[in-house]
């Protein structure tokens, strides 16, 4: 390294990871008032879509910034999404149909009452810009392919000493803040420094997201409309538990395949493999449809939560996936990654700064 002094940094607030939590975050300190500075080992955005179901009360915590329209006008909702579908394919028979996500007449009233706000479905990759963008206006800076490396503590202050390494030059420098936020997701660095514990339900088992292109709307008149259309096909390998997700209408798709650890099938494929083709072509129930696969992004559900999100004496906290990671049922991934970032930014409000 050269000279550190030279190469310091002084903030208050460093944010560790510029996904859900850690641009949310940004967000909301920034609209309270408050500067600082994102760093992401990523070199941009989510660039798949990741979690989609947006809740009313993540929702909420946009709107108190403005940002609902944004959000609204990148989602997909009402109709098109407010339901689960059991079919053999998606054209093939159907086996049932639900109303979901507050559509149901009896959960329309108590939703109303509960929020101003709906269910949307909005993919990561397209939620994280609209709030990247938003904290980055209000004066909070991001810096991609930026690695946390260590954090030391500095005697007699309660602030922390980052040292940070930018992945495209290799170089090393450190920042100074006075608070730091682990949003670092679920392989946290920041969990990880200050050694903090987990509480682990055993693994639920792995999932593998095929996204792909495929302009299929001529086969979904408007009664074939679902936010999850479940592919059951117990003859094949999709079996009980594949979902097909509608990313962009109508011609970006994601199946998602669950399966257990052990099964391998998707160790030694690549986007261009004839079964990934196959499969989706099994799961449309058609195979005429052409269909473009551009990624495979294979990932561990868990359900953990940290024993706790900080260490007493230190100006350190986790927040997201960093601190707990969920099964996506339900989708409280990206939810109460939103949700945290919003509570930790309204109790950041009240801290002593410079
Ligand atoms: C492939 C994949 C598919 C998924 N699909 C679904 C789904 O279908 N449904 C669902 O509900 N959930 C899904 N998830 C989970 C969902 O994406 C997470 O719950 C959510 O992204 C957590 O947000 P986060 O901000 O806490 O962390 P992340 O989104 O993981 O963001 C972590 C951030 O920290 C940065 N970072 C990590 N380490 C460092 C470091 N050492 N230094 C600096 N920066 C660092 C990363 O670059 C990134 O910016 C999926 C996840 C993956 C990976």
């Amino acid at each position: 390294m050269g000279s550190l002094a030279k190469d310091n940094i002084d903030v208050d607030f460093l944010v560790v990871g510029a996904g859900p939590a850690g641009a949310s975050l940004a967000a909301f300190m920034a609209q309270n008032g408050l500067k600082g500075m994102v760093i992401a080992r990523a070199s941009g955005t989510a660039d798949t879509p990741r979690a989609h179901v947006f809740n009313p009360f993540a929702l909420e915590t946009l709107r108190d910034i403005g940002l609902e329209k944004d959000a609204i006008g990148h989602a997909t909702h009402g109709e098109m999404f407010q339901s689960f579908r059991w079919a053999r394919s998606m054209v093939g028979e159907e086996y049932g149909k639900v109303q979901a996500w507050g559509a149901h007449p009896r959960s329309m009233g108590e939703l109303a009452r509960a929020s101003p706000c709906k269910y949307l479905d909005l993919p990561q990759s397209h939620l994280e810009p609209i709030i990247v963008r938003y904290a980055s206006s209000k004066g909070f800076q991001f810096r991609f392919s930026t690695q946390l490396v260590g954090i030391e503590e500095i005697p007699n202050s309660g602030d922390s000493l980052c040292t940070v390494r930018d992945l495209i030059s290799q170089h090393e420098y450190r920042i100074r803040a006075k608070y730091v936020f682990g949003a670092d997701g679920s392989r946290s660095k920041v969990a990880q420094i200050l050694g903090l514990k987990y509480l682990a339900e055993p693994r639920p088992g792995v999932a593998c997201n095929i996204l792909f292109k495929a302009d299929i709307g001529h086969l979904i008149p408007e009664e074939r409309y679902a936010g999850l259309h479940i592919i059951v096909q117990p003859d094949n390998f999709i079996g009980m538990a594949s979902l097909l997700r509608l990313i962009r209408p109508w011609n970006e798709w994601i199946l998602v395949c669950n399966f257990s650890e052990e099964d391998n099938r998707f160790s030694n494929v690549t986007p261009q493999s004839p079964e990934i083709v196959d499969l989706i072509h099994k799961a449309i129930g058609d195979d005429t449809v052409e269909v473009e696969v551009t990624r495979l992004d294979p990932w561990t559900v868990n359900e953990s939560v940290a024993e706790t999100y900080s260490v007493k004496g230190r100006n350190i906290f986790i927040l997201g996936d960093a601190a707990h990671r969920h099964p996506p049922a339900h989708a409280n991934g990206s939810n109460t990654c939103v949700q945290d970032a919003y509570n930790l930014a309204v109790s950041s409000h009240k801290l002593p700064r410079s």
